[in-house]
């Protein structure tokens, strides 16, 4: 049974580009010019891990000094009215930093490292480079804390188990080409009214009957909001 006042978000590179991160679809499937297997992949890992851990310092120095912005900022101010749980695919930290206080992150974060051996070993790193060869000491090595093109992604259990119960699905800024997380679409139930937010939303396939808002984050989430607030009679402050 969908539960009203549950507000399910899922969230993809697109909200954080008015922050300056970019995405990769954006740019003919490049990731900040790298083909994005060579840099979020096993295989591109294991072929030169040095390329890989640059590039990830490089998304983390930039996360870390990114600000959110209004989309994001739209989200933390629905926890008001709604119990809001998102469920993201970035990687930066912007929901939290905005003030989100329920955010699951599918595809890791930057600011953590994990063996190579057992995704189960973390440890924080904060802002700090991620030397490539140091030691986790499992026998495996420190990499980032990403899930990888063809890796499993534990996370997608939990999220399947919040969309089966959200009482209201938004979709923001993302392409939904990358699965699993695409797939989840497919868990909200009949009846629920679901938002897409995009400014490429003509580009995007969704198989079910969408709202769609084709602007960027910073204007969409607050329209979505004010609807959400007259559709649910809540008066905004
Ligand atoms: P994507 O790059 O495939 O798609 C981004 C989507 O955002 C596109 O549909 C684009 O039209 C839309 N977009 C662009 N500007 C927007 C704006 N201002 N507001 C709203 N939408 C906007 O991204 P994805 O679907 O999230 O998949 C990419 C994968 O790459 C993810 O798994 C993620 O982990 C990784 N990634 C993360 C970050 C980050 O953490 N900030 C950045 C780049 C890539």
């Amino acid at each position: 049974m969908p539960d009203k006042k549950l507000l399910v978000v899922l969230t993809g590179a697109g909200i954080s580009a008015e922050s300056g991160l970019k995405t990769f679809r954006d740019a003919g499937g490049l990731w900040e010019n790298h083909n994005v297997l060579d840099v979020a992949s096993i295989e591109g890992w294991k072929r030169n891990p040095e390329l890989v851990h640059r590039f990830y310092d490089e998304r983390r120095k930039q996360a870390f000094s990114a600000i959110p912005n209004e989309g994001h900022r739209t989200l933390a101010r629905l926890e008001k009215y709604f119990d809001v749980r998102i469920i993201t695919q970035n990687v930066d930290d912007l929901h939290e930093k905005a003030g989100s206080t329920n955010v699951l992150h599918l595809h890791g974060d930057l600011f953590s490292a994990r063996s190579s051996k057992n995704p189960l070993l973390t440890k924080f790193i904060g802002d700090a480079p991620l030397p490539y060869g140091e030691s986790s000491g499992d026998g495996g090595v420190w990499r980032p804390n990403i899930v990888w093109f063809g890796e499993s992604v534990p996370n997608m259990t939990p999220a399947m188990e919040l969309v089966e119960k959200a009482g209201i699905f938004v979709v923001v800024g993302t392409s939904l080409q990358v699965y699993p997380a695409a797939g989840l679409l497919d868990y909200v139930r009949p009846g629920v009214p679901v938002w897409l937010a995009d400014p490429n939303a003509h580009e995007i396939r969704v198989e079910r009957r969408v709202q769609v808002l084709a602007k960027p984050a910073g204007q969409a989430l607050p329209e979505i909001e004010q609807q959400l607030l007259t559709l649910f009679t809540i008066a905004h402050e």
